[in-house]
């Protein structure tokens, strides 16, 4: 078994296989495992998330199955889920606790503070009956199994559990866009703002596109709130990454870096085998690519394998990248306006949001449809050095700022460009952190064209490809081939490009590890 990429996907994809007995070998072509999740060293002695700063969060399941503590890797959550600035020096922090977050609100509006709890407890109760759906493998369209029908049996009478005032909220929510559900429920506009980001986050969209509430659903069915988790590991998201690899090793897996795969030959038959960069062939029984789906049909596998029917529409598969990453070492702890107290560090400990109002992350993503990035883009900023000192020297910090929205196709180049959007992002912070600047030691711009050549994402986008409502469950990456299966036999999908999509949560890797085991169990392949 050959898994190509050495993501967290492929990774807790190998560490099954490898427990279920198969001889697995990972190939990875960067330097180290972890894809997405990497920690990187930006000047010396500071080490941040390079890329994800967050966890999606990770799957308790596939922890636990797979003894991740056991192997190093120790979770940071912080009491902050978010805290949403407004230049003016306003601010709404929400926590986990639902009863701090009302306090919090009510200095805002007392009207929204009562909305809050039930806001809250709905997209709870919705998330317990959409959770059972993400570690489950999509259903086939045409021929449904009796097991395919139980697990859609079982979450349709939960749905029916609900009682009828969330049957009808999922119902109608799954389509809107986050604006109007969010003017739905809040009167404040930055929390209108902070609580729409989610349905935006990674994506090619703004607020005002349909189907964006799809996000804050699929949020919830992970860990229950609409509003994205804040967790990450001790170390940065590397250290995930490496308690990973080490447990597919203890299972008997063998991982390779810098042995990128250039094309995989013979899979619709007996015989696949990958041909590596330096030209080595490497025989397997079956190849799992980790790579997002367009890499994996559109440059690994000669067209001729494919059908043109399904070539064509995998071409047509969205994967427009939108995002952006500045990652900065810090001389000390910058002080954001409006955020004082006794213990600012409580609220600046999760995630820091940036984008006051809805219709500034309209007009944020605006500039992305037009070949520009955003002079005044939307922000998601963490300081993991608070919760994690050990990432900066002793009073310093690292700070890891997500932009949205920088288009992949730039008018001009994003090489000549970088300069210019770096300072860009800058400038915005300074009007929320005043003297940030004068903090920077050293900066790292991530644009979405080295997303793609460094890290290999195809067009740059962060989740393999849009999560949209066509895109999506059963759909996912495309009708027919959502079940980790593709048309040629002897070649699997294992990474976020298939459900339950991106994120930091482990589950594509399980659920395709399971269809696997199960094709070798019957004697598939
Ligand atoms: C800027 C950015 C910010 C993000 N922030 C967050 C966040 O805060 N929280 C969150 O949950 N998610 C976040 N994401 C999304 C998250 O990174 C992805 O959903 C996740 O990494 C997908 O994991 P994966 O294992 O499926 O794929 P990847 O992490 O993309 O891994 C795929 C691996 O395959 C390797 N590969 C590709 N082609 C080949 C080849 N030909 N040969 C060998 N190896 C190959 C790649 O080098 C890579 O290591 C972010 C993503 C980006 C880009």
């Amino acid at each position: 078994m050959t898994i190509i990429g050495g993501g967290h996907n492929g990774l807790v994809a190998a560490c099954y296989l490898a427990k279920n007995g198969l001889k697995t070998l990972v190939l990875e072509r960067r330097e180290v495992v972890g894809g997405g999740a990497v920690t990187e060293e930006i000047h010396p002695g500071f080490r941040v998330s390079a890329l994800d700063h967050v966890a999606g969060p990770f799957s308790a399941q596939v922890a636990a199955d797979l003894n991740l503590s056991q192997f190093g890797l120790e979770m940071i959550v912080p009491q902050a889920r978010v805290l949403a600035l407004s230049a003016d020096g306003g601010s709404v922090c929400i926590y986990n606790d639902v009863a701090r977050t009302v306090s919090e609100i009510e200095k805002v509006s007392g009207k929204d503070a009562k909305s809050y709890p039930e806001f809250v407890n709905s997209f709870a109760r919705i998330g317990r009956v959409l959770a059972p759906l993400i570690s489950m493998t999509p259903p086939s369209i045409d021929e449904p199994t009796a097991a395919d029908l139980w697990h859609l049996g079982k979450v349709g009478l939960a749905f029916r559990g609900l009682g009828k005032k969330d049957e009808y909220r999922l119902l109608r929510w799954g389509p809107m866009a986050v604006a109007d559900l969010v003017s739905e429920w809040f009167d404040t506009e930055l929390l209108r703002a902070v609580v729409a980001a989610r349905g935006i986050y990674g994506a090619f969209a703004g607020p005002w596109s349909a189907g964006t509430s799809l996000g804050l659903l699929w949020q919830a069915a992970q860990d229950g709130s609409a509003l994205g988790s804040a967790s990450c590991a001790k170390g940065g998201m590397g250290a995930l990454s490496t308690a990973l690899a080490n447990a597919a090793k203890a299972a008997g897996a063998e991982i390779r870096t810098r042995a990128g795969v250039s094309t995989i030959v013979g899979a619709e038959g007996d015989s696949p085998k990958v041909v590596l960069e330096n030209g080595e062939e490497i025989e397997s029984r079956v190849v799992v690519s980790n790579a997002d789906p367009r890499t994996t049909f559109l440059d690994l596998v000669d067209p001729i394998d494919l059908d043109p029917n399904f070539l064509s529409k995998m071409r047509n598969y969205r994967a427009p990248g939108a995002a952006a990453k500045i990652n900065l070492a810090l001389s000390g702890l910058p002080e954001f306006r409006g955020v004082n107290g006794s213990d600012p560090k409580s609220k600046l400990g999760g995630r820091i949001h940036i984008g006051p109002e809805i219709d500034y992350l309209e007009r944020a993503f605006d500039a992305s449809k037009y070949g520009e990035f955003s002079t005044e883009p939307y922000l998601d900023i963490t300081i993991p050095s608070i919760g994690d000192p050990s990432l900066a020297p002793d009073g310093k910090h690292v700070m890891s700022i997500h932009v949205q929205f920088a288009p992949y196709k730039l008018n001009g180049d994003w090489r000549t460009r970088r300069d210019e959007f770096g300072k860009n992002v800058i400038g915005l912070l300074e009007n929320y952190a005043p003297g940030l600047r004068e903090l920077i030691l050293a900066q790292q711009v991530i644009t979405p064209l080295d997303l793609e050549q460094t890290y290999g994402l195809s067009g740059g986008h962060i989740h393999h490809g849009e999560q949209s409502l066509d895109q999506f469950f059963t759909f996912r990456p495309l009708i027919g081939w959502a079940q980790y299966r593709t048309p040629l036999k002897r070649l699997y999908l294992c990474g976020a490009g298939t459900h339950p999509g991106g994120g930091l949560t482990g589950l594509p890797g399980s659920n395709a590890a399971r269809e696997i085991a199960r094709d070798f169990k019957a004697r598939k392949v």
